[in-house]
């Protein structure tokens, strides 16, 4: 059943949306939503959970290359991959900064988690929950006080609570 709904109605209702001119963000979202609520009571181990998040949650003047290795990051404190950092430590999962949807797959695929939390926009979240399938994926929309791709920020404490539901 899970099989159908991601490869064939989540696909479909994309789809449908272009045909039918809607907005795209409210597509995806009610993909995530509905991606997130049958997700949502699924247990994991520490050891296979990765947070996946976007090269633009870090601060834009930041020089460090966090997308190698998330420890280059400094924890200055001006991004919050700082804070995701913390959590990874605090709750030993790991963490990845990905440049695109392509470099997300292949973190996935070299860390061979098979729980990911993804902080996002609604396109990379929605196109990624379809596309990693059978990953359990977490959606987590990213906050983009700044505009597109700079600067967003994530709601850490929402981040929190996903952890502690999965290894609960
Ligand atoms: S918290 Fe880390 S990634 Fe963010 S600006 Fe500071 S050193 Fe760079």
């Amino acid at each position: 059943m899970t099989w159908l709904i991601y490869n064939i109605y989540f696909p479909v209702i994309l789809l449908a949306g272009k045909i039918f001119r809607i907005a795209p963000d409210k597509t995806e979202l009610y993909l995530i939503k509905l991606n997130n609520r049958l997700r949502g009571q699924e247990k994991g181990k520490a050891g296979k959970i990765l947070i996946l998040t976007p090269r633009c949650l870090q601060n834009k003047d930041c020089r460090n290359n966090v997308v190698e290795d998330v420890t280059n990051c400094l924890k200055c404190g001006k991004c919050k991959v700082k804070d995701l950092l913390a959590l990874s430590e605090k709750y030993q999962i790991k963490l990845a900064v990905a440049t695109g949807g392509r470099l997300a797959r292949q973190v996935l695929a070299e860390t061979r988690a098979d729980t990911v939390i993804a902080v996002a926009c609604e396109k990379e979240l929605a196109s990624g929950i379809i596309d990693t399938y059978p990953v359990v994926v977490h959606a987590v929309l990213n906050q983009r006080p700044f505009g597109q791709c700079v600067n967003t920020d994530v709601k850490i404490e929402e981040v929190e609570q996903i952890i502690q539901g999965i290894l609960k």
